[in-house]
Parts: C-alpha cells; structure tokens; sequence
C-alpha cells in the first residue's frame, strides 16, 4: 500500500477530548447530576439544591453553600484535569473526595451550555463564567451567596446524535430523582432539595439520624420496620446501616442500597456477603436493607469505573466477613428479641433535623427558587469525608489470598446466646397445624417448625467441622439398590456422608449397605431417604463440586431434606424446646434456604393495620 502523503496521527483539541472524555462520565442528565452534586458535597456543602427541566436536557441546575472558588480557581475549573483534589499519584490510595480526576466539569462544558457562578465565603464578590461547548467566556465579578451554582442548559446541544439516546423526559427526570436519592441517603447530615419542572419533589432537611433520612423516603411506616445494623468493625472497615426483616425483600434490588465512602456501589462481592449474613436467600429475592461501608481509601481502588460505581477491594476477604457479620448478628439478636433496643416504634413526626449555625432553611420547605443561605465557615481546607483513622496496611498486607471459604468458619455470635432467652415468649397456640403462636413483648411471633428444624440440624451438620458428629449404629443394615449413576454419586459424597455420620459401604456392584446414621437425625427409612438424597446430586439440583466448601450445600439439602420428612407434631404441641434451639443458632432468622423460621408480628404493625381498616 502506498504510504499516506498526509500525517494521521495528530493531537485532538481539548475540546474533543473533553467530548469523548464526556462519552464515559456523561452518559444522560443524571450522570451530569450526579457529578455536581458530587462536587458539592466534596466542598462540604449543607444545603444542595438540583432543579431540573424537561429530565434535565433543558435545564440542570445545581446550588450549593459549599466552600465555593476563588477568582484564579474558577478560571481553571473548565479545564481537563484541573483538580484541587489529587496532586500525585499516591493520592489516588487516599481518596476521601468523591471525585478526583478533574475531567467532570469540563466534559459536561464541553457537550452543553453551561454557566458557573461562586464565590468564597471569605471573598467580598463572587465570579462568573459561561461556557458553550467549552469555549469559555472571561470570568466576570458577580454578586451570590458564598457557595456556587451551576446550570448546565441544553445537553448535548452539540453532539446530536448523544441526545437521540436519551429516553422520555419522564425516564430522564426518573433516573436523576433517584440519583438525588442516592446522594441524600449517603449523605443525610446534608439537605437536598430536588425540583422537577417548576414543581418540588422533596426537599429533605439535614439530620443525623440515617433514619429520618431513609423515612423521608420509604415513608414512616417502613422505617418503623427498619433494624439498625450492630456496628461491626475490621482492621480497615466499618459497618453501619439498617436491615429491612425477611418479608420486605423484593424480587429486584430496588430497595437495596450499598454506600462505600459516600459513594453508592454495586458490588457482588458484597451482595454475596449480605445474603450470606442472611444465612442464604431464596434465589430471585434480594434482601431490602441500607449498608453503609467505610473503607480506609488504601483498601478500596474506586477508580475502576469511569462513574465509579463500581470498585475494587484490596483485601476483600475482611471486607465480606465484616458485612456477613454485621447482618447476620443484628439478624439474630433482632430474633433473640434483644435487638440493640433502638425504639422500633414509629419514627417521630418531625425529625430533629441538624439546626444549622445560620439561620439557614433546614426545616422548612422553601419557596422555590432559592438559593442557599448559610455560608460554611471560612474553610481553609477543604472538608474530606469523616472516617476514622485506621491504620494503613503495609504493601505484603494488600496481597493477602482471596476470602476464606464462608461456610468454613461459621459465623460467630455476635454475642453469648442470653442464659434463659424464653421467659420472653409465651406460647399461645397452634395456627392450622402448621405454625406455633408466641407473644412476645413487642407483639405476636409465629414459629415454623420445619423451617426451624432445617435451620438447627443444618447448624448441627456444620459444627461437625469442629465436634464430629456421633452416629447410630443400625441393628440391621439396610441395603440400597442404585443404578449406577447414584453408585458414582455415593462415591463421591462419601466423604460428606461419613461427615455428617452415615456409614456407607459398597455391598456387591450396585448395591449399598448403610451401616449406620447420624445420631441427631434417626431415620425410619433408611434406605429410601439416602436414596432421595443421592438422587438430589444426580440429578444436579445441588452441585458440590463448585461450593468452596462442598460439605455446606451438602449439609443443606441433609437438613432440609430431614427435616421435610419429619412428623412436626410433637413440636406444635410443645415448642418451647424447639424454639430455644432455635434461638441458640447462630442464625436463628431463617432456614438455611433463606425460609423464615420466624415471623414477627409487632404491636405497632398490628395497631396500625387495624385503625387503617
Ligand atoms: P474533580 O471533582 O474530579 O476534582 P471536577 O471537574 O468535577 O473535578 O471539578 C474540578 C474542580 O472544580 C474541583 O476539583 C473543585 O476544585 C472545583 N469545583 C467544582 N465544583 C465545585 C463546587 N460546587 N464548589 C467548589 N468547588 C468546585
Ligand atoms: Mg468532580
């Protein structure tokens, strides 16, 4: 081929740049939402204010009472990479801002119409400048409240075919309220008001307690629901936020909410750990809760995502047992009934919002428009996330091998099971001879006794790790004929079979001979519950082979199996046994399945229900 007279390898603008840069960080009117108000609260601002227009194509507008900028910083702020926030490269191993990497503001300028007003408390005057696909107007004095204000007009005015991707106003608009959401749950010691067309959609007054925040969005009665999360700390990590009981779990994860150093994330790693904090979820539903992590920055690289909401655990094995541990230990004390005793009553009317130093507006609705009104003290740093201090780990600390099976090391109580936990439940009777009724004194708890029993054998089954367990000898033993698919099944679970307590030998080419079986689940039939069991490998419903620890799948379909075929009876008739033992799991919540063992009824719900009807 004959070379090319013209050179075609040649810098871009930094306009271009900036527009493909906004291709990553701007991909709709919410990104650039979130972006601002990342911003904001990066400057430690206590009010921040978004409005909106036709889903934010028309109009973006976001104010806030941050630290604002100065003159020489706001001539700069619409340049690639201009940054106050990461000097060098070591710094991205301690980023406690939400943005870093100087490049929002000028992609954002670079694919819209946008003007920037601010100014330092400290400065008499405030400055403005505008900018149309990134060609900037010169900066010009201008009179504001310390803080700044962005409107961002007409998105996308300049790359046409970027706007056709944008869906409905109504999308949009929908898209950027539950951004707003996000940031006003990660952040509830600021306000946030949001304003869609003219109209205002909520205007959250700043407290701190994450409760009221998360009331103002799920509503008073969901939050009365709520459990608080006990704190749980790890080298590095902190874990704090509220579950939501069994029965509000939904079948998308809309009502799950993940923060990690104010940021909201998703993460499987950490919706593993949540549903094994749960002692297994049914599959399709996904646990309602709001999880707050704090993360020392050298653990955690969130600069993997060009909106980074996706991160990076350095050593996630803690990470996930510290999540595993926080939910499964508020599951069962809230069980046990001893519950951190955080009133579960309704959360009060008026929620003791943060008073501000100023007279600023943090309780009541404001008229719309308005702009900000109390200025932050005069700050000569800029505000950093509030997380402790934690050590920060050495190089060969970093590296450690990934998470240690879960189900290896059962999850420790949070605390010793309480000595005489029943005095708190009477027992009150039998619902259609299937579910034991207690009160309690927060209210009503029904008990299921399979559910129950699949939990405590399950539990039983895991602690063979540690106490072998004791097996029955049978005084004559049983014979099984299998074909020869389940003779090559038994072959390979016999060493969960001797685990759990069977002794199984081969007797003949297709025939097993069961000699003995677990002392804790005496078997009537034998041969025909092995065989069941066999068959459920066979068939492929439970797989060992890819389980980091192939005895816990095992010792699930055993429990749940056993107790399937168990006669409940005796335990209607006197649960008290039963539900101590239940109550002395380390998850007494749920089956190992992710079944409900106990449902809780409380007064408050029922009183309620009944003065609604
Ligand atoms: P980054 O947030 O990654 O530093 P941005 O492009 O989002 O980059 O912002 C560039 C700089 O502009 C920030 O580092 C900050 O100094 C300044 N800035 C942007 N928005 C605000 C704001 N609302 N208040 C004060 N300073 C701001
Ligand atoms: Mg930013």
């Amino acid at each position: 081929m004959p070379e090319s007279p013209r050179q075609s390898i040649h810098r871009m603008s930094d306009i271009l740049a900036s527009q493909v840069a906004a291709g990553e960080v701007v991909e709709r009117p919410a990104s650039v939402v979130k972006e601002l108000v990342e911003n904001s609260i990066d400057a430690g601002a206590r009010c921040v204010r978004i409005e909106i227009r036709k889903g934010g194509v028309s109009l973006i507008k976001v104010s806030d009472d941050g630290c604002g900028m100065s003159k020489a910083d706001a001539a700069i702020c619409l340049q690639r990479h201009a940054t106050s926030k990461l000097v060098q490269v070591e710094d991205l191993f301690a980023i406690r801002h939400l943005g870093f990497r100087g490049e929002a503001l000028p992609s954002i300028a670079s694919v819209s119409q946008l003007t920037l007003t601010t100014r330092q408390a400290s400065d008499i005057e405030g400055w403005s400048l505008s900018s149309e696909g990134g060609i900037e107007t010169p900066l010009t004095s201008a009179g504001r409240a310390p803080g700044t204000e962005i409107s961002v007009s007409n998105l996308f005015f300049n790359t046409p075919v970027r706007r056709k991707f944008l869906k409905s106003d109504d999308t949009e608009s929908g898209h950027v309220e539950h951004q707003v959401r996000l940031h006003a749950l990660a952040f509830p010691e600021i306000r946030f008001t949001f304003v869609r067309d003219g109209q205002q959609v909520f205007d959250v007054p700043a407290t701190h307690d994450l409760r009221f925040r998360i009331a103002d969005f799920v509503g008073r009665e969901t939050a009365a629901a709520l459990m608080r999360i006990r704190p749980t700390e790890a080298p590095g990590v902190r874990v704090t936020g509220y579950l939501m009981p069994i029965s509000a779990a939904r079948r998308n994860r809309r009502m799950q909410f993940v923060f990690l150093n104010g940021r909201p994330i998703e993460d499987q790693i950490i919706n593993r750990a949540v549903r094994d904090g749960y002692g297994g979820f049914p599959p399709g539903l996904h646990p309602a809760l709001f999880l707050y992590l704090e993360v020392e920055p050298a653990l955690v690289d969130v600069n993997v995502h060009p909106a980074k909401r996706e991160v990076r655990f350095r050593r996630p094995a803690e990470i996930t047992m510290a999540v595993m541990d926080a939910v499964a230990s508020t599951l069962a004390a809230h069980a046990r009934g001893d519950a951190e005793s955080e009133p579960q009553t309704n959360v009060p009317e008026a929620p003791p919002a943060v008073v501000p130093r100023q007279p600023a507006p943090a309780t009541k609705p404001q008229a719309v428009p308005h702009t900000p009104v109390s200025p932050p003290e005069p700050q000569s740093q800029r505000p950093v996330l509030r997380l402790q201090p934690l050590v920060v780990p050495r190089q060969q600390e970093l590296e450690l091998p990934p998470a240690p099976a879960v189900a290896a090391e059962p999850v420790p109580a949070a605390e010793p099971a309480p000595v005489a936990p029943l005095p708190n439940f009477r027992h009150l009777g039998t619902l259609h001879q299937q579910y034991a009724i207690f009160e309690n004194k927060e209210g009503m708890v029904l008990l299921s006794p399979r559910a129950a029993r699949e939990r405590i054998i399950f539990e039983r089954l895991q602690a063979s790790n540690r106490h072998p367990l004791v097996s029955q000898r049978l005084l004559v033993p049983e014979l099984i004929e299998l074909d020869t698919r389940d003779m090559g099944i038994a072959k390979e679970v016999k060493p969960q079979l001797e685990q759990a307590g069977f002794q199984i030998s081969p007797f003949g080419r297709n025939t097993l001979r069961v000699e003995a079986v677990p002392a804790i689940l005496p078997l009537r039939k034998v041969g025909d519950f092995v065989q069941e069991l066999l068959r459920m490998f066979t068939s492929g419903e439970v797989r060992l082979t890819r389980a980091r620890n192939p005895f816990e799948p095992f010792a699930r379909q055993l429990a749940r199996q056993y107790a399937q075929q168990e006669d409940i009876t005796s335990y209607l008739q006197e649960p008290l046994p039963l539900l101590s033992a239940l109550l002395e799991c380390e998850i007494p919540y749920c089956s190992p399945g992710g079944k409900a063992t106990l449902l809780p009824f409380p007064m408050t719900e029922l009183n309620r229900r009944f003065s609604n009807a």
